[in-house]
């Protein structure tokens, strides 16, 4: 049989997609599958269902991650792996995550139903709690299983009702035997939504991304002088949070200035944040995500001479801490081309690109040679119940997934 035309089957792959949405649906057509839920269980049963319905070989290591292995005729070789998440945001849409696993899952169906013998085994994953909503921080299960995060503390992480991961692992009966350790990999792919807007932009079907931008977040603390908002001058306050309204534009402008990157203020805490009284403390956080690391940290060095000239002038004390800097992660050359090739075979038009967005193929970048296959988002929004793609993108993600992992599991 001419692997080159074979093809997944597009109708299945909707149905299975249009099945899990179910899980978890929301009102505004989206879904809520935090991890660990009774709707991540549900799921995961399902996933589980459907994988030994095609004889996968299935096993639950100690972080909850899924594995269902297909058998290659050389069970020495080490296997292709493919996958992603199946839990999602509160609120979220019916494609992140769920469809780099239903598209695996439709690759296996197709190579089941096919009878192809591929020389290496290939194993489909869901990785446990990818998105860190329900239990910070995301990426966890990858994480662990790569020995990055250890899996102690990942069991002690808690919700906001104080229950651990560990145990709600247990609860809904996956917390498996298995180590939750790496075992060799010859190639990680992975299909996701884009979650951004490129792709619609320039009116391409398939990304491959070079790699995962780095990432680096800073907590700033600002202190001010609390007083009664009515009798106090203008002249001579120490207002902090007016402080912090300049610095989140410096933020915003540094950005610009210097371009290729995104800096962002996502979160603020306002003390004692009354409408009578002058703030006297702040807290907020910065993220700058550029592909050059030392661009991102020449960004940072900017805005911390423009924080601390503001913070002078406002006589409000400043306190700036590096939190977490991760470099940018570039994945494998060879796959990445892997996927190109075979978006042009497939007469699909493709993208090089990088990817803003942290995934379980980040962690795993570290271990294996590992590639992105990324379809249009529509309005490029994501995290959000009106995520939206369309079944054609989606098949066509599985599809250059299809190639991809051939290509893959047939080397000796
Ligand atoms: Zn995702």
């Amino acid at each position: 049989m001419n692997l080159d035309k074979l093809r997944i089957n597009g109708a299945r792959l909707q149905q299975s997609l249009e099945k899990m949405a179910q899980i978890g649906a929301t009102p505004g057509g989206g879904v809520q599958r935090l991890a660990l839920s009774d709707e991540d269980k549900k799921a995961r049963d399902l996933f589980v269902h459907w994988l030994k319905e095609i004889d996968c070989e299935v096993t639950i290591d100690q972080m909850g991650n899924i594995f269902g292995r297909r058998a290659g005729k050389n069970r020495n070789l080490a296997p292709v792996m493919s996958g992603s998440h199946i839990d999602s945001q509160p609120k979220g849409g019916r494609f992140d995550g769920i469809l780099g696993v239903m598209s695996a899952l439709e690759v296996l169906r197709t190579l089941h139903e096919n009878n192809v013998e591929t020389q290496r085994d290939i194993v489909i994953v869901d990785w446990t709690n990818e998105e860190g909503s329900r239990f910070a921080p995301a990426m966890v299960s990858s994480g662990v299983w790569v020995g990055k995060l250890d899996l102690e503390w990942a069991y002690a992480r808690q919700d906001i009702n104080g229950k651990k991961q560990g145990e709600e692992l247990a609860r809904i009966g996956y917390k498996g035997e298995l180590p939750a350790k790496s075992f060799p990999i010859h190639a990680y792919y992975e299909c996701h939504i884009e979650q951004g807007p490129q792709l619609e932009k320039k009116g391409k079907v398939i990304g491959a991304p070079k790699g995962v931008l780095c990432l680096h977040w800073y907590d700033i603390r600002l202190k001010g002088t609390a007083n009664q908002v009515g009798p106090t001058p203008m002249a001579g306050r120490n207002d902090c949070l007016l402080a912090a309204a300049e610095m989140i534009q410096v933020v915003n402008k540094v950005a610009h200035i210097k371009g290729d990157m995104v800096a962002t203020v996502g979160e603020l805490h306002n003390h004692p944040n009354s409408r009578n009284i002058i703030p006297d403390g702040v807290h907020f956080t910065v993220d700058i995500r550029s592909w050059e690391d030392e661009h991102a940290i020449d960004a940072w060095e900017m805005m911390k001479l423009e924080f601390e000239a503001i913070a002078n002038r406002h006589g409000t004390p400043i306190d700036m801490e590096i939190t977490w800097r991760v470099k940018r992660a570039p994945f494998d050359e060879e796959l990445v081309y892997n996927v190109l090739e075979a978006s042009e075979k497939l007469g699909y038009s493709s993208l090089r690109m990088v990817s803003g967005a942290g995934h379980d193929a980040s962690y795993i970048n570290q271990i294996a040679p590992a590639a992105m296959i990324f379809i249009p988002s529509k309005g490029g929004r994501s995290h959000v119940e009106v995520e939206e793609s369309s079944w054609e993108d989606c098949s066509k993600g599985a599809n250059v997934l299809l190639q991809c992992i051939l290509k893959s599991a047939m080397q000796a």
